[in-house]
């Protein structure tokens, strides 16, 4: 029987078409569905509050980048006609892995795996290659070959660099996707930039994916969009502050675990496998933003002091202040005033650094080479795109970002008669945040 398409309607590409049984299919799994459950900006949604949006719709938004690329080029470039062209068998492969590349990913991903030392890449994996997936078990009916092949994209192995670089490089489907879709959701325009121009610039070739010449300013505007929201948007102190407390709430919970074993049975047994650290594929896919929120809100109520009131910070977003700094021997005296007021600054205080880099052109002698974008002429000559664009060589190569401390609010704005020296002192070392140099 045939299968008659399906469309989503989507804020950022308008419609995503499915047009295989195997895609809608794979949606409709549980491990798929759990993604609508996880918010693809963790804690920026407290700043910026319009990003609620889902992981859920950031996967089907990559799928379609990904169908109407292999659509062009099936019709355009296909290697019946052209040497390096794209081989039509590729492209379902690539649709797999476009709308699977993030299906491991977390609740509160990136502070959940620094503290209980989850790997959501290697979740992705297993999913995709797991039989005690759904998702595992229908790629696996489908060609018992596809698990391990899609996984092979998502790792970087797959033999073909094309399907690789549409799913994983400077500029593939994965971030043209996020960085429209933040853009919109958060409200802040830095991330747009010219998706359906880069759509018809871009082509195959025997070393991966290439631009014509023609479409550098719409690489450009990609470039630069990608330095924006970065500064703008995900580095924002305030959803950072918020990653802190997070993280220091669930280093308070798993610290206090043995001696509350009871309580935590009774109110977060979900979380019990993490702190023992002895957890599997299935517990982790139990857990999603909901029930940790769930949690958190229960935990504001422990008697336990330092797990009540993080809880209370989070779920009621009460942001620590950070400050920049040049060197962590200035924070000493900052760290003794916060100690004398009775926080517990290892609960209370956190150094935290964001950086990126925006775009960098081949190094092979770097641990982590990036490949770089090449611009294609029209006699089929290839240019690195540094080499052609001024704007985008003024960002290569330099790593942009901050290291700030973060310290509880109190200690600038709260008065407190019985440690006002202590906090007096404390502000006194603090200029337009910045840390005073001694
Ligand atoms: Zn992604």
């Amino acid at each position: 029987m045939s299968f008659s398409e399906k469309v989503f309607r989507d804020p950022v590409h308008n419609y995503v078409h499915v047009n295989h049984e195997i895609i809608y299919q794979l949606i409709n799994t549980k491990e798929f569905q759990r993604l609508r459950r996880i918010k693809q900006l963790g804690t920026s949604s407290f700043t910026f509050h319009g990003a609620e949006h889902s992981r859920f719709s950031h996967s089907l938004g990559v799928y379609e980048i990904a169908r109407r690329i292999t659509e062009r080029f099936e019709q355009k470039y296909n290697s019946k006609q052209l040497t390096d062209g794209w081989q039509a068998e590729e492209t379902m492969v690539t649709l797999i892995a476009a709308l699977l590349h993030d299906i491991g990913h977390g609740a509160y991903s990136h502070t959940f795996e620094h503290l209980f030392f989850t790997d959501h890449e290697q979740f992705t994996q297993e999913i995709i290659t797991s039989d005690e997936t759904e998702v595992g078990r229908l790629l696996r009916q489908f060609d018992p070959l596809l698990p391990e092949k899609v996984a092979a994209v998502i790792s970087h192995d797959y033999p073909n660099p094309q399907v690789v670089g549409l799913i994983s490089s400077q500029i593939d489907a994965d971030r043209m996707d996020y960085l429209l879709r933040d853009a919109y959701f958060t409200g802040a325009t830095y991330g747009n930039f010219d998706l359906t121009r880069i759509l018809r610039v871009i082509r195959p070739h025997k070393t991966g994916i290439v631009f014509k010449h023609s479409g550098m300013h719409a690489i450009e505007d990609y470039i630069v969009s990608r330095y924006q929201m970065y500064m703008q948007v995900y580095f924002h102190q305030a959803s950072r502050s918020m990653e802190v407390i997070l993280s220091h709430l669930l280093k308070r919970a798993k610290a206090i675990f043995t001696d509350n074993i009871q309580y935590f049975e009774l109110t977060s047994p979900k979380l019990i496998p993490f702190f023992q650290n002895n957890f599997t594929l299935l517990d982790y896919l139990a857990l999603d933003d909901s029930v940790l929120n769930c949690y958190f809100e229960t935990w504001t109520t422990h008697s336990d002091i330092i797990l009540s009131d993080l809880a209370d910070r989070f779920i009621n977003r009460k942001v620590f202040k950070s400050v920049t700094f040049k060197s962590e021997d200035n924070l000493k005296p900052l760290i003794a005033n916060i100690e004398a007021v009775g926080f517990d600054t290892n609960y209370y205080t956190a150094v935290h650094s964001s950086f990126d880099l925006p775009y960098d052109f081949y190094r092979p002698k770097s641990i982590n080479p990036r490949t770089e974008i090449e611009m294609i002429e029209s006699d089929g000559t290839l240019a690195e795109l540094s080499t052609l664009s001024p704007i985008v060589k003024a960002l290569t190569g330099v790593k942009s970002g901050d290291t700030r401390f973060f310290f509880p609010k109190e200690m600038i704005i709260g008065q407190n008669s019985l440690f006002e020296t202590e906090i007096q002192a404390f502000q006194a070392q603090i200029i337009n945040g910045r840390l005073k140099e001694i």
